[in-house]
């Protein structure tokens, strides 16, 4: 489904990601896991367009998405839900979900049912539809934070992309934010995980990567590498 060939990426004179290979296959999650600055996010926003790659391919369904803008990647199929809760806050919650089916909609992708599928983030997301005629920037942080997720399953993507889903949230709203994940994996959504709560992460994904400095310094089934004593000892203490 996605396939990562030799993809280097950074800011700048920075290389931040020196050549990175991985793959997620379709209806599985997989995770990225390393320590902070090892270029998690960095991969993400590669990945969807944010910042251009320098070299490497980056495949959706057989498609070179890399080159592409992030409006372009989101209309081939990927959906971003960026670290930090990027919504429209002078929109209402509503006009934020069905802002994330615009892409979808101009592109070739099947273009469904916008109202429908509003009402399935409304249901998997309850506070959202409480709340849909609020302005997104007045919502909790958690609030904004699930409006990121529901944006971007608008897209009825091939793959979704979550960045730190459970950043800065109670740990109420960090059991919640696993539970919809696991909803979704039973739904047979492609995820591209990345999280502070690596165990977590495992404990949900099928397979996971770690990244050090900008390359997968180890790979394996999650459970593989849950119980892997050098991954442990290295990212995992404390979790
Ligand atoms: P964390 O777990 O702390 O979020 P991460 O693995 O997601 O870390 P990245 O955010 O990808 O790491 O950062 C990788 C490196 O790129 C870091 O050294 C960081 O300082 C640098 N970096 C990130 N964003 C920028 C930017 N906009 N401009 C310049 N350097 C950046």
């Amino acid at each position: 489904m996605l396939e990562v060939a030799n993809l280097s990426a950074g800011y700048g004179q920075i290389e931040v990601l020196h050549g990175l290979s991985f793959q997620v296959p379709k209806g599985k999650v997989v995770t990225l896991i390393g320590s902070n600055g090892a270029g998690k996010t960095t991969t993400m926003r590669a990945l969807s367009g944010m910042i251009q790659p320098r070299s490497g391919s980056i495949k959706l369904a057989g498609r070179e998405i890399s080159g592409l803008d992030s409006h372009d990647v989101a209309r081939a199929g990927l959906a971003h839900s960026p670290e930090g809760r990027r919504v429209f806050p002078t929109l209402s919650v509503e006009d934020n979900l069905t802002l994330g089916a615009f892409p979808r909609l101009t592109g070739s992708r099947p273009k469904g049912d916008v109202a429908a599928d509003r009402e399935r983030a409304y249901a998997l997301f309850p506070r959202l539809k409480e709340r849909r005629l609020q302005l997104a920037g007045t919502l909790s942080g958690g609030e904004q934070q699930m409006l990121a997720m529901g944006r971007a399953l608008m897209l009825r993507p091939d793959i979704l992309l979550l960045d730190e889903p459970s950043m800065g949230l109670a740990p109420k709203l960090v059991e919640e934010v696993f539970r919809i994940i696991r909803q979704l994996k039973e739904e047979q959504v492609t995820m591209l995980l990345v999280e502070q709560f690596a165990m977590a992460a495992l404990g949900v994904a099928d397979y996971g990567y770690v990244l050090e400095n900008g390359r997968i310094r180890f790979q394996g089934p999650a459970a593989q590498l849950k119980s892997d004593p050098a991954v442990r000892a290295a990212y995992l203490g404390g979790d």
